[in-house]
């Protein structure tokens, strides 16, 4: 039998290994010139906004709210259907997420809905990009104006995606980026912080090497969340591969879009270029029959999230009612997208598919 097709494939090839190892042989392996290297080169991501490397998307995300100044009794509106770290970072801060329901159309925080969660405690609000389709900040980014909101993006999954024609992680006072192995760029681990203001960048870099930009002159209580220049090195080559790899995850889109039957493809809204970190179908009603289906057939696949944050044990309250997050959860498939995946490989993701989702 062929072997199963993975729902992700990292890469790390010889160019990757190649970069760690001439940064170890260097012997300066902490945070150094691959770090401000690849901050330089991934603002040609976001519209040339600064870049603050640290050394995971949590960190990022975490890292902005401290920066700034979020604390207790602060609101920050996020949505559920998302990564628990999204909501980890605002607890994290101090801070209290309040959860806020999605457009079914893009997965992504419903405007109306965060509107409708504004009281007179909310400091910001955090859109995430989800799957790599981004959130409605053609409307996010004026309610929050309204409110006199900062906006934080969580572009975790987001690299290179857009809204017409403006970059994720380049509207709000900050962008987050993540580099886990499995996110659309790697470096190993890691995360970037992208922001237009310089003050900002500035208090972000003090924040993160323990407060200081002079060794021990430090100016503030910081952490060390640095990222390694082992990583730094990974991470640009990675980098370097982004255009193409973001091509091919968005044809090998447009092929299951074409070929899928019998499951609802992702849509995408108006304006936005979706980046596809996940291509993720609906199921109404038989995911776990289609899922086993799939599995036998070779074909990876995993559901992101099946538990909406809003029903976690640190925050469940019983009382948050979001039925179009609840709806998503029972329903989304992701299947492989990944960029290194071959014609022969989609071929066998649309037969699979086609025969699963026949109705029993
Ligand atoms: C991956 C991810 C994060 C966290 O990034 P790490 O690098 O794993 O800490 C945050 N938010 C979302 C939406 C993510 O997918």
């Amino acid at each position: 039998m062929t072997a199963s097709i993975p729902p992700a494939r990292p890469v790390i090839g010889p160019d990757e290994i190649a970069a760690a190892v001439r940064v170890l042989g260097s012997g300066l392996v902490v945070q150094g010139p691959e770090v401000a290297a690849f901050e330089e080169e991934f603002a040609a991501v976001v519209a040339g906004r600064h870049c603050v490397a640290v050394n995971s998307g949590t960190s990022a995300l975490y890292l902005t709210l401290l920066a700034l100044g979020l604390g207790p009794g602060d609101e920050v509106i996020v949505p559920s259907f998302s990564f628990a770290a999204t909501a980890n970072a605002v607890r994290l801060a101090g801070a209290t997420p309040v959860f806020a329901d999605i457009e079914p159309g893009s997965f992504c925080l419903d405007p109306a809905a965060a509107a409708a969660a504004i009281t007179s405690r909310t400091v910001a609000i955090m859109p995430v990009h989800l799957y790599g389709h981004p959130a409605a900040m053609d409307r996010i980014m004026p309610l929050a104006a309204r409110h006199g909101l900062a906006v934080v993006e969580d572009a975790a999954q987001a690299h290179a995606a857009a809204l017409h024609g403006v970059p994720a992680g380049a509207f709000g006072v900050a962008g987050c980026f993540s580099f886990y192995p499995t996110k659309n760029m790697h470096s190993l681990e890691g995360g970037m912080i992208t922001t237009a203001d310089p003050e900002l960048a500035r208090r972000l870099r003090l924040l993160r090497n323990q407060g200081m930009e002079q060794r021990y002159q430090n100016e503030v209580v910081g952490a060390n969340l640095r990222l390694t220049d082992v990583a730094a090195a990974i991470g640009r080559v990675q980098l370097g591969r982004l255009a193409g790899w973001t091509e091919r995850r968005r044809a090998n889109a447009a092929f299951l879009d074409e070929h899928l039957a019998g499951v609802l493809t992702p849509p995408v809204a108006a304006g936005a270029r979706h980046v596809y970190h996940q291509y993720t179908v609906r199921v109404p009603g038989s995911r776990d029959a289609f899922r086993a289906a799939l599995t036998e057939r070779g074909v990876g696949n995993a559901v992101y999230y099946p538990t909406p944050i809003h029903r976690l044990r640190p925050y469940a309250n019983g009382t948050t009612h979001l039925p179009e997050t609840d709806l998503a959860a029972a329903e989304v498939v992701s299947l492989p997208v990944f960029p290194t995946l071959t014609g022969a490989e989609l071929e066998r993701i649309a037969e699979a598919v086609n025969s699963a989702a026949v109705p029993a």
